[in-house]
């Protein structure tokens, strides 16, 4: 029997419709590359949206057709997701760090119609253009270029439109994996998989949001939908603060100025702001409350720093993949028993699954073995869920086990509260002597010496162990630590065959375009590694 309640199509304009109506005073901000600032708010934004639905379909755009963007983050950018999925179209997020044939490979695997993008990135389109023959239309978010300006292509429309209408599992957003090994792969997003990702994350236990949040998403607009922040803004009523400019020092003036009380961003964007107020001899703005925290491990010292301020810290693990959010560091039933030590210790895991997604790791030499949530055990980590991806983008088969699993490429031990607690990537493990060593542990052990600034290890053949770890690190400014000093410490941290046999140091860490540090760079730089001894 079906029950008696109406069909509400969980489509993602109704999230920027209800944020209109409920909360349209609620300002956005924009800061740009020549200081100076555009505030607008939730009800403008829709407007805005709805006059770029009408400019599009002047265009001609049909229902799935590709609008791509090349942006940093700003208000412009916020509407130009709402106004191409609301034209029916599908919003392709460009990361414009990625190489010229990444580039190339995406947007024609895409074939994006129209592409939106940022002055500066316009050497970018200019070098691409000729390798771009499915784009009909280049529209540039800032004025002073040969390309249309947005505010001008909007210009002529009155906003006076509808949204597309369709079905639920239509897809609204095509988000590329930056493709560490192969190509790219396309992960597309559907409204009904974006709306419940966003409902989920206003979630006291997971974001946190409400109307009252000053949000400022560090975490780019191109990277992993934006850890869902624009969706879930709108669906909270959030104020939302947005710099086309990733620059610690202004990020740290704004935190000021507009009073935010949470921010999301990786670690290294972290790590970066908190050196500027050291060095600045500032302490971190008053006014925030929560720091969300993802995409790599959030390391100790951070945390415990945030913490020790009062300010709440979510750490995060997702992945494009994950739409993205799949755990957070929601506080479990004892937290409030906790002694602040083991509270840092257990935010120092990746944190628990949201409601939505399920998570389990399998033996790595044998997918069919479930392993015990035993705290101890590492495995493969598979994930399901309604947010969690089923097939790439034009793939011919499933991305998923015939059981309707994900398999992660993470390496991971859930323990009996359900923390989960990443000890790899599968491609990452370092296999010594047939046992495995975690690379991850070996870094974040590492950064906790107050003379490290980054670490990073790689597995290294050897012709008795098979592999051992090289540890790359880069120092602090005048930090003197040197590789006697550096083992001794990790001989007190991590089992004592664990500890690398060599150390080098280096000036800077290869990073992708999201900021992680890139071992596949760096075991190409030390592919030809012979150890001293
Ligand atoms: P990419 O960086 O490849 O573009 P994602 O941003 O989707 O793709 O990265 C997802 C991966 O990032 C995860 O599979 C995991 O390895 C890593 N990751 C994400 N969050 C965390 C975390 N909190 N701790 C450690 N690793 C994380």
């Amino acid at each position: 029997m079906l029950g008696g309640m109406q069909d509400w199509s969980l489509r993602v304009t109704t999230l920027i419709d209800h944020a209109a109506r409920e909360h349209g005073t609620r300002e956005i901000v924009s800061h740009w590359c020549n200081g100076t600032e555009t505030r607008t708010n939730w009800a403008g934004i829709r407007h805005d949206a709805l006059r770029m639905t009408q400019a599009l379909r002047a265009f001609g755009l049909t229902p799935g057709d590709r609008v791509a963007t090349l942006a940093m983050n700003h208000h412009r950018h916020l509407v130009s997701w709402y106004g191409a999925i609301g034209a029916g179209g599908i919003l392709h997020t460009i990361n414009p760090r990625l190489f010229d044939d990444q580039l190339d490979y995406i947007v024609n695997h895409a074939q994006d119609r129209v592409l939106l993008f940022d002055l500066q990135w316009a050497a970018v389109v200019e070098r691409m253009k000729p390798r771009w023959p499915t784009i009909e239309h280049y529209i540039c978010f800032d004025s002073g270029l040969p390309a249309q300006h947005f505010e001008d292509w909007i210009a002529p429309h009155d906003g006076n439109a509808g949204w597309a209408d369709g079905d639920e599992r239509d897809a609204c957003m095509l988000c590329y994996t930056s493709g560490t090994t192969g190509n790219p792969k396309g992960v597309l997003y559907e409204h009904r998989s974006t709306v419940l990702h966003a409902m989920t994350c206003i979630m006291p236990a997971v974001f946190g949001l409400d109307a009252r949040t000053v949000m400022m998403p560090i975490v780019p607009m191109f990277h992993a939908a934006s850890w869902g922040l624009p969706w879930a803004g709108a669906a909270a009523g959030s104020k939302l603060v947005y710099s086309a400019v990733n620059d610690a020092a202004v990020l740290c003036d704004l935190f000021d100025r507009e009073q935010v009380t949470a921010s999301a961003g990786v670690p290294t964007a972290w790590s970066g702001m908190l050196q500027h107020l050291d060095l600045a001899g500032k302490p971190i703005p008053a006014s925030l409350r929560q720091v969300l925290c993802g995409g790599s491990a959030m390391p100790r010292s951070m945390i415990e720093r945030f913490m020790r301020a009062g300010i709440r810290v979510a750490h995060l693990w997702g992945m494009t993949e994950t739409s993205p959010v799949g755990t957070t560091g929601a506080q479990s039933a004892d937290w409030d028993d906790l002694a602040f030590e083991d509270q840092v210790a257990v935010m120092a895991l990746q944190g628990r699954p949201a409601y939505g997604v399920e998570l389990r790791c399998v033996a790595l030499d044998d997918p069919a073995l479930v392993l015990p949530r035993d705290g101890k055990t590492a495995g493969a980590l598979q994930v399901r869920g309604p947010w969690v991806i089923k097939r790439y983008f034009r793939a011919e088969r499933d991305a998923v086990g015939a059981d309707g699993w994900f398999d992660t490429g993470d390496v991971a031990v859930i323990h009996p509260d359900g923390n989960l607690q990443l000890t790899d990537r599968t491609k990452d493990v370092i296999k010594s002597g047939g046992e495995w060593i975690s690379s991850v542990e070996l870094e974040n052990a590492a950064v906790g010496h107050p003379g490290v600034a980054e670490a990073a290890a790689i597995g290294i053949h050897h012709p008795k162990w098979e592999e051992r770890p090289l540890l790359v690190v880069v120092r602090k400014p005048d930090a003197a630590v040197d590789e006697p000093e550096l083992r001794a410490y990790l001989g007190g941290i991590v089992a004592k065959w664990w500890v690398p046999d060599e150390i080098a140091f280096v000036d800077a860490l290869p990073h992708t375009g999201t900021g992680k540090i890139s071992k596949k760079d760096l075991r190409d730089t030390f592919r030809d590694y012979r150890w001293r001894a």
